[in-house]
Parts: structure tokens; sequence; C-alpha cells
């Protein structure tokens, strides 16, 4: 879909070559239209062997069991709107211990999903009723009779099989970072 008016200032949209290739740009401000994206965050919280999962009740994936999850908000660090997520859709406290899965979909948006590693730090696994319709935690047996998700499959065995801590939070950088969210090895 081609960007008629800029989202910075109003103004009218042309096409101008940029870096070698046509994009649209401004003719009134600075602004270029780089493209769309979206980031994704999701959960995966593991007690005792066991893995958080909700049951989508709204499309797209209704019925289907998956880990808790949502989009990136504008001002929100990402360590927030994941434990945000996790509260809001099955009332279950979880704190983020490090980036552990990442997954690129480059289409019409261009999505980016990360994965945290999350601390259980209290609750009873309850749906919200609304996103979701169901909420436990479940051994990878129990998941064998359920309709799991297979990008869920996926990271409940990075969850579960992952070899490293995978990019753990640094609160303490070496040079003041201020702003930043940070995630190393
Ligand atoms: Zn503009």
């Amino acid at each position: 879909m081609e960007v008629n008016f800029c989202s910075s200032c109003g103004g009218e949209m042309e096409t101008r070559e940029i870096d070698g290739t046509p994009r649209r740009a401004c003719t009134r401000c600075t602004f270029v239209h780089w493209g769309s994206y979206s980031v994704g965050v999701g959960a995966l919280v593991v007690k005792d062997g066991k893995v958080l999962l909700v049951r989508r009740a709204q499309e797209p994936g209704k019925g289907y069991w998956t880990n808790p999850g949502g989009y990136a908000e504008q001002l929100e660090p990402i360590e927030e709107t994941v434990r945000r997520e996790v509260q809001e859709e099955c009332g279950v406290d979880a704190v983020v211990r490090g980036v552990i899965a990442l997954r690129d979909q480059p289409r019409a948006v261009h999505n980016v999903y990360i994965a945290f590693a999350m601390d259980y730090a209290g609750g009873e696994p309850t749906p919200d009723n609304v996103e979701v319709d169901a909420a436990g935690f479940y051994s990878l047996e129990e998941m064998r009779e359920m309709h799991v998700a297979p990008f869920t499959k996926w990271l409940v065995d990075v969850a579960l099989n992952g070899k490293t801590e995978g990019l753990t939070i640094d609160r303490e950088p070496l040079v003041p970072l201020n702003g930043y969210g940070l995630f190393r090895t």
C-alpha cells in the first residue's frame, strides 16, 4: 500500500530514490517511510518442567494453545510488555530472565518476534476469557494431546532443551546507556 501523507508532519509524500531504492519520502520535512514493521514478544514461563500455555479465544489461531505474548507498544520497554501480557492474559506474575529465541518474518508488515525466558513469580493460571479461554502449566507429555500451535512447539523445545541461557539483561552496562534495554551474552 502506498503511503500518501507524512506520518510526521502530514505533508504530501513522493517517490524518491534513497540509497539506491525508490522510497516514499515527505516533500515538506525529512521523513522517509522505510517500511512497516512490528515487534512481537512472547513468554516462556517454565515451572517444575512444565510450560505456561494459553488457549487462544480469538483469531488468528483461535482454539490453538500458545505461549502468552503480544505486540511491543511504542514507548513501553519490551521487558515490561511481555510481563504485562502474561499478567493480563492469564494472571501469572513472571519476571524476564533473558532472550532465548528470535523469529524473523519478512512480509507486508515485517515482523520480528522475541521470545523471553521468564521466571515464575506467583499467581494461578486463570484465563482472561477475552483473548484466551484456558490457561495452565503443561508437560511435553500433556501437550501431545493438545492442539499446540507449531511455532509454540518450537519455542517450548527451546525453553526446555536450549543449550544456553541466551541473552540476559544487562542492568549495569560497562558505560552509561540511558534509555536502552540491554540484553547480552
Ligand atoms: Zn513530513
